[in-house]
């Protein structure tokens, strides 16, 4: 198996020492960035499987890197680093798709366990793939015009059904728990919870399935999740 590769974009000279350090030891691949800008960049020459992100870089704002790549459409976890106590960054990153955060000062031991649980996590489900149009019999859906055909009529999906339907399929015939749904689909944002999950899947199944109250491809497993069934 390849190494894992580690994007650090950090401007902290002493930090950076030691994360290298660290990672290194551990058998990861590492880059190290320092500005914002080159931060953007860097990430799709490097191809990081994880991006430890600052916040405050010269160039442009870990916010805004984190902002860009996810504009990019790329899903690689990214846990930032805060100053202590600046709750208000902590809801920011999280809102604009940063998957976990540490506050400075932070234990090596820590941090590594996070990492290692973010990538575990990433490698349990598939990534969506470029999909345009997923063929469930009589109802087509088609994710590049974000709609649904079927026999009856034609409805629009919103940008996050279809995020969600992309996911979905990835990893279709496989039960996915509503919390990897909150992490993958809605990443963690502010004020959503499992019950935001259950009303989109049911708005979504009454949209593609012709008989929502007996689906034949959305279905609901008890006590787990969901599932998408594929031919
Ligand atoms: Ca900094």
């Amino acid at each position: 198996m390849s190494k894992k590769r580690i994007l650090i974009v950090e401007d902290e000279p002493s930090l950076v020492f030691t994360l290298r350090d660290t990672l290194e030891n551990e058998g990861y691949e590492v880059a190290i960035v320092e500005d914002g800008n080159e931060a953007v960049a860097k990430v799709p020459e490097f191809q990081p499987d994880l991006m430890l992100l600052d916040i405050m870089l010269p160039g442009m704002s870990g916010f805004e890197v984190c902002k860009r790549v996810r504009e990019m459409k790329l899903n690689f976890p990214i846990i930032m680093l805060t100053a202590r106590d600046q709750e208000i960054d902590k809801v920011t990153g999280l809102n604009i798709g940063a998957d976990d955060y540490m506050t400075k000062p932070f234990g090596v031991k820590e941090l590594l366990a996070r990492i290692t649980a973010r990538l575990r996590r990433v490698n349990t489900y598939s990534k969506p793939g470029p999909i345009d149009v997923v063929d469930l019999g009589e109802v087509r859906i088609e994710l590049n015009k974000s709609k649904v055909v079927r026999p009856d009529k034609e409805i629009e999906l919103t940008t996050r059904e279809v995020e969600l339907i992309r996911f979905l399929v990835a990893n279709s015939n496989e039960p996915v728990s509503r919390d990897t749904l909150l992490e993958h689909v809605w990443r963690y944002e502010y004020s959503t919870n499992t019950r935001t999950v259950d009303v989109h899947i049911s708005k979504l199944r009454s949209k593609i399935e012709l008989h929502p109250d007996d689906p034949r491809h959305l279905v609901t497993l008890h006590g787990v999740g969901y599932m998408m069934k594929m031919p």
